[in-house]
């Protein structure tokens, strides 16, 4: 068992499930904790807990986006039951459901919970993910939703004491899941690099996380039996969270919600497709440079960047970064429709765009928005499938034969050969 220190956090990395695991849960000092997950994922840990003798509470009345009501229940119950510590299994939602129960559980019933300053506790918590993307198990910010509105709480005492990485459990992802929370992870580790905010062990992290997504995205997404992979995306997407827990995520993540609330896009792809974008305004703009550490910083920063793709120009990055998508048979382009980018644009909150490291403006934004319109999406014709995103996220086959054609709502995959695999692409 790998075990590595985040901050307080202790991180145990783990294929063998119950034995050494119980190590973990017998270090939890709590009496009885609720344990937030959903009812299907009751069964990976139920008996592991049995046996460690641990006293629980189950809640798994929430939606996938939580919104303050689930949170309510979830605090209710915590206190009603007289829980003392608290587990999550599950994305990044059970997980910020845990995370908002701890913030919340000793603050007052009125007003809302999220209009209260948050004051730390030592309720100990023990988070456990079941998807390779978020990484919300090792930061310390919470994202809810209250009154149709995206709500983000953060305190340092939110990140979870304890973290269980365990491969086994991502195995039985959906392929298309793999592929939105994996795409997520690489975009939260290239704009952590990039952020004002990035430090040597930011950089340090999101590198890893960049070139371990990289190499292993294949044999992950194809679900090679001779070498699997879960372990290393697991370990990568993690990294990723520990990158952004120190810098936050930057302009492709602020432009992206937009695009997954109108377009219903899941969010690690709604990332990807704003990314290519936002990274060739940056190498074109580094006289705008906002970084304190100055242009020559964030020049060799981009290089440095630029590398952990294996070539030589920014913009070979981006394209490296664009081939990438296409070896994993996702297109870059997201199609908004046209009549909606002034919407799109001026929706991004400025302020949250500080970490991005040059000047960008509700122009800017507007033009790389689109970019990712029909017509400048670069389509070439017959291999392409215009598919509502809605619909996308039931489908669990790489290969959309059956995609109907939909305009505008869409999102554009192309099925064709891979021309140019990642591995390849890189090694060339
Ligand atoms: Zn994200």
């Amino acid at each position: 068992m790998v075990i590595e220190q985040f901050g307080k956090q202790k991180v145990y990395f783990d294929n063998l499930s119950d034995g050494k695991i119980k190590t973990v849960f017998k270090q939890m000092k709590g009496r009885k904790a609720l344990v937030v997950c959903s009812k299907g994922n009751r069964a990976r840990i139920g008996d592991c807990l049995n046996q460690c003798g641990q006293n629980k509470v189950w809640f798994s009345d929430f939606s996938s986006n939580p919104v303050y009501e689930d949170i309510k229940k979830a605090v209710a119950l915590f206190l009603n039951e007289q829980c003392d510590s608290i587990i999550s299994l599950g994305g990044g939602s059970a997980i910020d459901v845990a995370k908002c129960v701890k913030a919340f559980c000793n603050m007052d019933e009125k007003p809302e919970y999220t209009k209260q300053q948050i004051s730390p506790n030592a309720i100990e918590h023990l988070a456990i993910p079941t998807t390779a993307g978020t990484g919300s198990e090792s930061t310390h910010f919470a994202v809810l939703y209250e009154k149709g509105r995206k709500k983000s709480i953060s305190d340092p005492s939110l990140l979870p004491d304890y973290v269980w990485l365990n491969p086994a459990f991502i195995k039985t992802l959906p392929s298309y899941q793999k592929k939105c929370t994996m795409l997520d992870a690489l975009c939260q580790a290239i704009e952590s690099f990039w952020s004002v905010r990035a430090t040597d062990e930011s950089k340090k992290y999101a590198s890893s996380a960049i070139t371990g997504i990289l190499r292993y995205a294949e044999p992950y997404l194809e679900e090679c039996t001779d070498k699997p992979a879960e372990a290393d995306i697991l370990w990568a997407a993690n990294l990723a969270g520990r990158a952004i827990d120190i810098t936050q995520t930057t302009a492709a993540h602020a432009m992206s919600y937009k695009l997954t609330s109108n377009y219903n896009i899941p969010h690690g792809q709604a990332v990807a497709v704003c990314l290519p974008g936002v990274w060739k305004f940056l190498i074109s703009n580094t006289e705008k440079c906002t970084d304190v550490r100055g242009r020559e910083y964030l020049e060799g920063m981009l290089r440095q960047l630029t590398r952990l793709f294996g070539v030589e120009s920014n913009e070979d990055a981006v394209k490296a970064l664009e081939a990438f998508y296409q070896s994993v048979s996702m297109e870059k382009e997201a199609v908004v429709a046209k009549e909606d980018l002034e919407e799109l644009a001026r929706s991004v909150d400025m302020q949250r765009l500080g970490n991005f490291p040059v000047k960008i403006e509700t122009k800017d934004i507007y033009e790389i928005y689109a970019g990712l319109t029909q017509e400048n999406a670069g389509n070439d014709a017959e291999y392409i499938y215009w598919y509502t995103a809605s619909r996308m996220a039931a489908v669990r086959e790489e290969r959309y034969n059956i995609l109907k054609v939909m305009p505008q709502m869409a999102v554009c995959f192309q099925d064709k050969k891979r021309r140019m695999r990642h591995g390849a692409f890189l090694n060339a």
